[in-house]
């Protein structure tokens, strides 16, 4: 399949024309053997894959550690791309997800907790003059977002929430086939949405948010804190659960185990009925470690949305879909962020 489109490219518009007539910069492009790089930059791996625009399938991809507090990581990532580049044919742009708070319009990572040394660090700048094509930067949640939207659980849906449940809590809000951005470019932070002002630190340094009931790290602390007490249960602190041994111990019939995936559905239900409020999405969509464990956090989950959603309209014909594309979703969803920024 590589090699089918056939089309031609203005830098300066950066739009897609048959002809190149859309604009008098003389530097339109034909070129049957196209291809975009996506990266995603994880803290565990760095991830570069090659594309044929709109094909799933990556041509070539490959991943390195991230090495998160060694210096160079800027230098692994350029030898990454390098590695999956064509041999042949030409690149139309490199997409990029990474963990925020970040620029998207400016391309800039402000700071990211994969990599300490990028700090204001100018990724898009570096990564279009040094390749020699247009780059393009977006949030993991919103990459992720794009993703499941273009290729994923959320095809077809022209409103579209995403929140992954990990270590902390992400999320991507396509209203109206676009991606919410926001004015600083800084939207979709709906981990940090307040469930109870007075509820426990989140990893922002405020207290109460969503984060800090529903991440994996949440549930285990809620744990350890029960356990402190006194409650009985077959976890035990020294042996230092995590979320996986809870939701393990929880199927068990832990009771303790099974209050935490409680709590967490029960809270997570109360953000969700205000993200409806305020978006009114078609589909939501679950991804992360978390969204894994099923109906031990859904099935309260369920419950406390229906509870809290002001009209039962909102529900009516409301999907809520397991993420579908695992690990590629930050490759996919760089893709998707390339593809819609060149319209190719
Ligand atoms: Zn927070």
């Amino acid at each position: 399949m590589h090699g089918r489109i056939i089309y031609c490219l203005c830098w300066t518009t950066r739009k897609r024309e048959a002809h190149c007539k859309c604009c008098s910069c003389g530097n339109g492009i034909i070129d049957p053997m196209s291809a975009v790089i996506a990266l995603d930059i994880g803290g565990t791996h760095l991830r570069a894959a090659q594309y044929e625009p709109g094909n799933p399938e990556p041509i070539a991809h490959e991943r390195v550690l991230t090495r998160a507090n060694e210096p160079g990581a800027y230098d692994r990532l350029q030898a990454l791309i390098r590695s999956v580049w064509p041999k042949r044919g030409t690149v139309l742009a490199i997409g990029a997800g990474s963990p925020g708070p970040l620029d998207p319009r400016l391309g800039i990572i402000l700071k990211t907790p994969n990599i300490p040394e990028w700090l204001d660090f100018p990724l898009v700048h570096r990564l279009s003059t040094e390749f020699g094509v247009p780059a393009f930067l977006d949030n993991d949640g919103n990459t992720a977002a794009l993703g499941e939207w273009k290729f994923g659980a959320a095809r077809g849906h022209h409103d579209v929430l995403y929140i992954t449940l990990g270590t902390g809590i992400g999320a991507g809000v396509i209203v109206d086939d676009r991606l919410m951005r926001g004015f600083h470019g800084l939207a979709a932070e709906l981990g940090h949405i307040i469930v109870d002002p007075d509820g426990p630190p989140c990893n922002c340094g405020f207290r109460g948010h969503v984060e800090s009931f529903c991440s994996g790290p949440a549930i285990v602390r809620y744990v350890l804190e029960e356990l402190s007490k006194g409650i009985n249960s077959s976890l035990k602190a020294e042996q230092q659960p995590s979320a996986r041994t809870i939701a393990e111990a929880a199927v068990q019939g832990d009771a303790l185990a099974i209050s935490a995936y409680r709590r967490a559905g029960e809270y997570l239900g109360i953000a969700v009925a205000s993200y409806l409020h305020a978006f009114d999405p078609s589909i939501v969509v679950f991804g992360g470690g978390i969204s894994s464990v099923g109906p031990l956090l859904f099935d309260p989950f369920h419950a406390s949305l229906k509870q809290r959603v002001f009209h039962p309209r909102y529900l009516e014909g409301l999907k809520i879909e397991k993420a579908a594309l695992g690990d590629d979703a930050g490759l996919l969803g760089a893709l998707a962020l390339a593809q819609i920024s060149m319209q190719v």
